[in-house]
């Protein structure tokens, strides 16, 4: 299901996210040389609604059109079907960032194309990786990383000072390539901003600037250094909403306000219908259900049972139901 281009395709230079489709025939891997051999390796659009990766992606192919690439640069535009239809993946679809190798599933034709991928990328000798995507509910630009090796924070740095090192979800671009280079995510806030979009060019474009990587650490006060302790969703089947009564659980509307903030303990998440319904998932590192560990629920009221950072608390249903209610996180301290 990939195709791999050597060349630009006609048109690609002012394609918007929603046409790709038109041009490409899914899926597409491109490999464009520059003067540095080992190629920094960009992947867009994994999540089809998240456009701000191919816009950044677009403007530095324009960019360089007409001269020598600083680095080679290959650049896989993933879910193009989804892009077109402005969902994160079609029904039928699994999601493009969750099929790469190391996942706990796999058989489909798109983790065969992950692997595909990664093996490709491997005979390359990556210098680094870079996967690019917007969120739903009201966060800052952050980078997530699956290592704390000084290397994959410097690149991280490149992008945000706020940096997320996590370890679950499995099967994501990050954690897959890993193994190969310095990997991050960046987090480029809701899609459709022009800011974010020059944002993540910049990023992309200091990236094939640099020539290596710093040897030292980077500088604590160069960092505020988060790590994901659990994934937080929607039991599936409850009937949910943001701030209008009715239904298994009633969140507050403007609960994605509290993303990377401290939230006290006692802090009320929701009203629920039913105290003996159990509303959440809370799935720590090791896969376990630890909803009793931070939440606490007393006469139909919903609570943080202690001080925790959330990240990615969305109020969109659909993104809710689709991936998760968010993730909570604890600082941490910077490895020597
Ligand atoms: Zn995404």
């Amino acid at each position: 299901m990939l195709t791999v281009f050597e060349e630009m395709p006609e048109g690609i230079y002012t394609c918007r996210a929603a046409d790709l489709h038109a041009i490409l025939p899914g899926p597409s891997l491109f490999h464009l040389p520059g003067r540095r051999g080992e190629p920094l390796f960009v992947s867009v659009l994994l999540h089809g609604n998240e456009d701000t990766g191919w816009q950044a992606a677009q403007s530095i192919l324009r960019k360089y059109r007409n001269r020598t690439l600083p680095r080679a640069l290959s650049l896989f535009v993933g879910n193009v079907a989804a892009a077109r239809a402005g969902v994160r993946r079609l029904p039928e679809q699994c999601d493009y960032n969750r099929i790469w190798p190391g996942c706990e599933d796999g058989g489909t034709p798109e983790h065969a194309m992950a692997e595909q991928i990664v093996a490709a990328m491997r005979a390359r000798s990556p210098f680094a990786s870079v996967d690019i995507h917007n969120n739903t509910g009201l966060n800052p630009h952050y980078a997530c990383v699956n290592s704390t090796d000084p290397r994959f924070l410097h690149l991280a740095r490149l992008f945000s000072r706020i940096v997320v090192y996590f370890r679950r979800p499995r099967g994501v671009q990050s954690m897959a390539f890993a193994g190969l280079c310095p990997a991050a995510t960046v987090e480029c806030g809701k899609p459709g901003s022009l800011q974010s979009d020059e944002h993540a060019a910049g990023f992309i474009d200091a990236c094939l600037h640099l020539a290596a990587f710093p040897g030292g650490p980077v500088p604590a006060h160069d960092l505020d250094l988060f790590q994901t302790v659990a994934t937080v969703r929607v039991v599936p089947g409850r009937d949910f909403r943001f701030g209008e009564p009715g239904g298994d659980i009633c969140f507050g509307c403007d609960l994605d306000h509290m993303n990377f903030r401290e939230v006290p303990r006692g802090a009320v998440w929701g009203q629920l219908r039913d105290d003996r319904v159990r509303p959440l998932q809370v799935i720590d590192d090791e896969g376990r259900d630890v909803f009793h560990d931070y939440f606490g629920v007393e006469a139909g009221v919903l609570t943080l049972r202690r001080s925790m950072m959330p990240a990615m608390l969305s109020c969109d249903v659909e993104a809710v139901r689709q991936d998760c209610l968010c993730y909570l996180m604890q600082r941490l301290p910077q490895p020597e």
